[in-house]
């Protein structure tokens, strides 16, 4: 056992690996600017160290969910362009306005709130309009946008905004092939063509990687950005995985044949072995339908999840291997050491490995390291 101290677990986040798969996508995106898609905590992988991270990597901006997310990355000192796109009714919109956050609107009276808030701190927005061109999510439908382009215009007009994009987002463009794609290609060009001359963008990394006449004038990848695949059947397009996730063995006990393991007794000992407990659970992310399902490494030798994952902890069988208490446990990662990889574990709890990364927890810190500098 270890006599320093040690972390029960922590998210490695190796930064160089975010710059390297930033450059790579950089690249693959022709002539087109990219903009980094970071919120949800950058996929759990720590909003403003990644941001630089991608920044570094060829990003000219960021793009976020919230405006909070937003407000974040400028306190932080980023003064990259930040682009907020999901803002509800009543949001508060005057200290990203103030900090120079560019905003999107689907709907004129997000346009009008804007408007009202730039009236408020005296600063002008630069806006991207958003149109829905087949994902019926967020963004004005087809019938709903020439009023909004309206609404906008008018208050460009005014000297309130700057129509600075306009924007959409793909349902399939993880599906190669799907009809679907073609379409909402289609009806983007057709929004888009009443707005000559404004910056357009609707790739994510799938559409980035597989689709160029997707490209258009900026590009917004999140996933493969922390080195996950967005279309794990085609491969890993030469991504490199950011995030080792680990943790210390916290008790390793014999224990005789047919001993019934954690909550439900849902794994019973075969033979005497050694067990070993691992002080992550689902409050951490580690999902509670990884039960008798998804493998980690230890010492270079995998084994399964035995018996229920718990709130702050799991167990697994480790036979006669000798581990000890102290022993680090990966869960996954790049899968150099043949540990399990990220994209294993979505593909074993029938997920996807967005899900994996971004329900890490908030009691697990993450350890920002530059551990892939080969360049
Ligand atoms: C999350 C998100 C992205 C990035 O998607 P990935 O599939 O992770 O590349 C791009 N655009 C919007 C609007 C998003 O919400």
């Amino acid at each position: 056992m270890s006599s320093s101290f040690v972390t029960p677990a922590e998210a490695r986040v190796d930064l160089s690996a975010i710059r390297h798969n930033a450059a790579l996508l950089k690249e693959a995106a022709g002539g087109a600017e990219m903009m980094a898609a970071v919120k949800a905590d950058a996929y759990g992988h720590g909003l403003v160290p990644s941001a630089r991270a991608a920044l570094e990597g060829g990003a000219t901006g960021l793009g976020v969910a919230t405006v909070r997310e937003a407000v974040a990355l400028r306190d932080a000192g980023i003064t990259a362009p930040v682009l907020a796109w999901l803002i509800p009714p009543g949001e508060p919109l005057d200290e990203a306005v103030a900090k120079g956050v560019d905003l999107s609107a689907g709907a004129p009276w997000l346009v009008d709130e804007i408007a009202a808030a730039v009236r408020r701190t005296g600063r002008t927005v630069n806006v991207h309009l958003k149109v829905d061109t087949g994902i019926s999510r967020g963004g004005a439908t087809a019938e709903a946008w020439p009023d909004l382009v309206d609404a906008a215009l008018k208050a460009q007009a005014e000297g309130v905004i700057v129509v600075d994009g306009v924007w959409s987002h793909f349902a399939c463009a993880d599906i190669p092939g799907h009809p679907s794609i073609d379409r909402q290609l289609a009806a983007f060009d057709e929004a888009a063509g009443i707005l000559p001359g404004v910056r357009r963008h609707i790739a994510n990394s799938a559409a980035l990687l597989t689709l160029p006449q997707a490209r258009y004038d900026l590009v917004r990848p999140g996933i493969a950005l922390y080195g996950l695949s967005p279309i794990p059947e085609m491969g890993d397009f030469g991504l490199r995985p950011a995030m080792t996730l680990t943790a210390r063995l916290a008790l390793v006990k014999r224990v005789p044949k047919g001993t019934g393991v954690s909550y439900g007794h849902l794994y019973t000992t075969d033979r005497e072995t050694t067990l070993g407990l691992v002080p992550l659970g689902y409050a951490d992310g580690i999902m509670r339908n990884a039960t008798n399902r998804a493998q980690v490494l230890v010492n270079d030798q995998r084994f399964t999840i035995a018996g229920r994952v718990c709130m702050d902890q799991f167990t697994i069988d480790l036979g006669d291997h000798p581990a000890t208490e102290g022993d680090e446990v990966v869960l996954f990662g790049p899968g150099d050491r043949n540990e399990p990889t990220c994209q294993e574990w979505a593909d074993s709890l029938g997920t996807i490995t967005h899900e994996i990364v971004t329900r890490i927890g908030t009691r697990v810190p993450r350890v920002h390291v530059r551990q892939g500098d080969r360049e």
